[in-house]
């Protein structure tokens, strides 16, 4: 028998997500984000079940676009942190990759080399965020050298990162929106015409007034919420990974009776507890707290007990009849990933993006 424990991919919730993510933003093309192996969803299998549905794709390393490449990915694959070197700057060209210049070292790089074919340039500008992004005088700077360089096509695109557009009716956001278009302005009409990217997967569920050419999803694309709260468009997302694994043992334990490691739960009433073929060692988060929803046979119980590498504990009690191979739930299907990552202290970015290759995927396309 093999480890119960698995990720089931539904390819076909990413296409619904996306079009989501076209009906909130009408008139923008859109950059599915796909860093991370896809937020751990697996980039290739991902980038082929929505390359129709889809304009471009955005990792954050070269070795990244690589193996999108390498895999027979066609699109363009934008660069989000840039390159770190002029090598970098010639597989890039080489690749049909655009690349994110964020700081005049990146820019000075590009005047350096002599490439095969120019490359799109996206000029990062920091409005706030302060991560990534030319500010003040440097952004003139640096679009001046961009526009003249003879390495860089001519489809610059002006683009900024949002802090808290999972906030709803933050004055934040609004101070990042006026910050970006006091740059524009800064470069006169010399940026009229050029295309902006703006929007993360808050900013098109929830900041609908900002339109932006490009947008770029990461999130929602994988069915789970930006947002902390319930929104009414987010809803409508439908998770695409869901972990699952099945009960490998059942006990009942006398009231007073502790389970697991470090004896952290007390069983209040005689009871029913299922050990689940699941653990840290497989992405659930071993800081899940006892009471942290978990499915056995669709029906929520709670966990019970601190989390094991290759084993957890839910209480049972209250359910009819558990068995050795019941089918058991940890997020997706029925269960928000996101409410699990709150008894966890985390979002659900984390909790996906982090699971093991030890996890098997099946990837589901019907
Ligand atoms: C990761 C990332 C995104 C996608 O963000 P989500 O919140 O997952 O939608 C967009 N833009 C940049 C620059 C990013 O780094």
């Amino acid at each position: 028998m093999s480890r119960p424990a698995k990720m089931l991919i539904d390819l076909k919730a990413l296409t619904h997500n996306i079009a989501i993510a076209h009906k909130q933003s009408p008139n923008s093309r859109v950059i599915a984000v796909l860093k991370a192996n896809a937020y751990g969803h697996g980039a290739i299998e991902v980038a082929n079940a929505i390359d129709p549905s889809v304009d471009m794709f955005a990792v954050s390393s070269i070795e990244e676009a690589l193996h999108l490449r390498n895999a027979g990915i066609e699109k363009t694959v934008l660069l989000l942190e840039g390159c770190f070197s002029g090598s970098e700057l010639d597989v890039a060209s080489n690749n049909d990759f655009a690349v994110v210049f964020h700081n005049l070292e990146q820019v000075e790089a590009l005047e350096q080399q002599a490439l095969g074919q120019p490359i799109s340039c996206w000029l990062k500008i920091d409005t706030g965020m302060h991560r990534l992004g030319l500010q003040g005088d440097d952004i003139t700077a640096a679009f001046e050298r961009l526009q003249a360089s003879a390495n860089s096509k001519n489809d610059l695109v002006l683009m900024t990162h949002l802090a808290s557009s999972d906030l709803i009716a933050q004055p934040f956001t609004t101070q990042q929106m006026s910050s970006f278009a006091q740059a524009i302005a800064q470069l006169g009409e010399r940026a009229n015409g050029l295309q902006t990217s703006i929007c993360n997967s808050g900013a098109v569920l929830g900041w609908q007034d900002i339109q932006c050419d490009w947008i770029r999803p990461g999130i929602m694309i994988y069915g789970v919420s930006p947002f902390a709260h319930e929104h009414k468009i987010a809803k409508d997302l439908k998770p695409v990974m869901c972990l699952q694994s099945e009960v490998i043992a059942v006990r009942t334990v006398p009231a007073g009776d502790c389970v697991g490691y470090g004896n952290t739960w007390q069983a209040q009433r005689d009871s029913k507890v299922a050990t689940v073929a699941i653990g840290y060692g497989d992405g659930y988060p071993r800081n899940a707290k006892n009471g942290t929803p978990v499915l056995v046979n669709g029906k929520r119980c709670k966990l019970a007990g601190r989390v094991s590498m290759d084993m957890l504990s839910v209480d049972v009690t209250e359910i009819d009849s558990v068995n050795i191979g019941d089918k058991v739930v940890l997020w997706g299907c029925g269960l928000d990933v996101n409410e699990v990552a709150s008894y966890a202290d985390t979002i659900g970015y984390e909790l996906v993006t982090r699971m093991p290759l030890r996890v098997p995927k099946t990837y589901l396309s019907k």
